[in-house]
């Protein structure tokens, strides 16, 4: 399958990580919207939110563990932003499930 995320998490495609284990890694997005800005995937290919399923489900629960651990390690006291976008409308263009992890600057609500 031609997927870049699943180039990255294989290390095909050089990326710069924060976080790896055997199910998922953090890597540093090449166009940030914030100081800090990576997308945690899973290493299995998922293609966005609409597909996660009783089976599935249980990597998605570890990204939000890796999250929380990355949120304590960087020291990010006053938050943080997480944004998955699903679909077209949503402006997903990875078509692999990406969460994107963003700190250090105020963000406004609602998301644009
Ligand atoms: P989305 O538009 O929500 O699907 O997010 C895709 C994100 O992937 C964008 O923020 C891109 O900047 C980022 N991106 C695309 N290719 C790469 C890459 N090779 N390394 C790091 N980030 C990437
Ligand atoms: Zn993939």
């Amino acid at each position: 399958m031609d997927c870049i995320f699943c180039k990255i998490a294989a290390g095909e495609i050089p990326s710069t990580k924060v976080y790896e284990d055997d199910a998922v890694v953090a890597f540093r997005d090449l166009e940030p919207q914030a100081p800090f800005h990576v997308l945690i995937i899973p290493k299995t290919h998922i293609a966005s939110m609409a597909d996660i399923t009783p089976e599935n489900s249980g990597v998605v629960a570890h990204i939000f563990e890796v999250a929380a651990q990355i949120a304590k390690n960087e020291g990010f006291d006053k938050g943080f932003r997480i944004v998955s976008n699903c679909g077209e409308s949503a402006g997903q263009t990875v078509m692999h499930l990406h969460f994107h992890m963003m700190a250090g600057r105020d963000f406004g609500w609602p998301a644009g």
